[in-house]
């Protein structure tokens, strides 16, 4: 019998679509996507409010583009800005693997990841995270193969919130060779305080191979706007350039990243007030009993195992949406308001655990 069905790329078929956190009701505290609480700056809305909705916006952003490359000191066409860093993710992996190709990156990390691989029709090498949720740079240096087209680093890892050493990343790209294209996922990178910590922008110059994702959607609060970016060799942007979907970085998120940018002090004051929050929660977590590794970016890590199911609904029963990621839950530093409910949920799901 003749199918009446289209032919799909079979990868594409098998793919789960991207499921986002939940939304909560208007009475919960929504941490389940990582988001920054705080409302935009004054300054931002009255830019959006001038905005042409009627105009394309301009192509290039070559705006924000100009200050970003300001802000790191690197030329403008070294900047590539897209609809929220994962679509630069996105152009970046389909700009240098190609079906057969192999993208290797640390298992569990971001969500987006497998997905973005597969639609590159390219093959995922996941390399197991240590048991305590950090990268194994050493492993994922030995999973280099001759197919291996792209590295993805995630500092501070989505979700279990460690963040990768500057000593162990440049072990690791010493060990890479220079034809992969490192991609340093620092989407937290404001929330950093670990003076360790690896900051991509200042190694740029030293491994011509590598490109740093950042984005405006965390620590500077636009994640609803969609506006993210990589810095990197200039033949690395303009590959991305060719392969983005054009005009899909719209011209209010072009505005706000820009005023964003003009403010950024005020949005940095914002960022450690949550970075301060997020250890005074800690300490309160490790108080309890939780072993919770060193968490860098706006986001705490519990590793529930078998109790996942039962902590979201403790979690939910205090009024708070969390993100279950098997075999743990992921809870956003948010409001201060939710910080005494989040450890009393924290302390039922422990007690379930003894
Ligand atoms: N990288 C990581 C590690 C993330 O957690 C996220 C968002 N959850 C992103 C990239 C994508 O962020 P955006 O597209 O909003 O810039």
């Amino acid at each position: 019998m003749t199918s009446h069905r289209v032919r799909l790329r079979p990868e594409i078929e098998s793919i789960v679509p991207y499921r986002q956190g939940r939304t909560a009701a208007e009475d919960a505290f929504k941490l389940s996507s990582n988001e920054n609480p705080y409302p935009p700056l004054p300054a931002v809305t009255a830019a959006l409010s001038q905005s042409s909705i009627n105009r394309y916006p301009e192509a290039s952003a070559a705006g924000v583009r100009g200050m970003i490359g300001a802000k790191f000191g690197i030329s403008p066409e070294q900047v590539q800005v897209g609809a929220g860093s994962v679509a630069v993710l996105a152009q970046l992996i389909s700009a240098a693997s190609a079906p057969g190709d192999e993208v290797l990156y640390a298992w569990r990390s971001f969500e987006a990841y497998p997905l973005l691989v597969a639609t590159a029709g390219s093959t995922s090498v996941q390399v197991p995270l240590t048991s305590d949720g950090r990268h194994d740079l050493d492993a994922m240096a030995a999973a280099v193969t001759d197919r291996t087209r792209v590295a993805i680093v995630c500092s501070p890892n989505n979700p279990t919130g460690t963040a990768v050493t500057r000593d162990e990343f440049e072990r690791f790209m010493a060990a890479v060779p220079s034809t992969v294209l490192v991609l340093l996922d620092e989407a937290y990178a404001e929330f950093v305080t670990d003076p360790d910590a690896v900051r991509g922008e200042e190694l740029l110059d030293r491994y011509p191979n590598l490109v740093v994702l950042r984005t405006f959607s965390k620590a500077y609060g636009l994640a609803g706007l969609r506006i993210g970016y990589a810095i990197g060799a200039e033949y690395i942007m303009d590959a991305a350039r060719a392969v983005a979907i054009p005009l899909s970085v719209t011209e209010p998120a072009q505005r706000a990243a820009m005023v964003s940018l003009e403010n950024e002090p005020d949005l940095l004051d914002r960022v450690a007030r949550l970075a301060a929050l997020r250890d005074e929660v800690v300490a309160g977590l490790t108080a309890q009993g939780w072993s919770i590794p060193a968490p860098q970016g706006n986001f705490v890590w519990l590793e529930t195992g078998e109790h996942t199911m039962d902590a979201v609904g403790a979690f939910e029963r205090h009024g708070i949406i969390v993100r279950p990621l098997g075999g743990g839950v992921r809870v956003t530093i948010g409001e201060d308001e939710a910080v005494a409910n989040l450890l009393k949920a924290a302390e039922e799901v422990v007690s379930m655990q003894r």
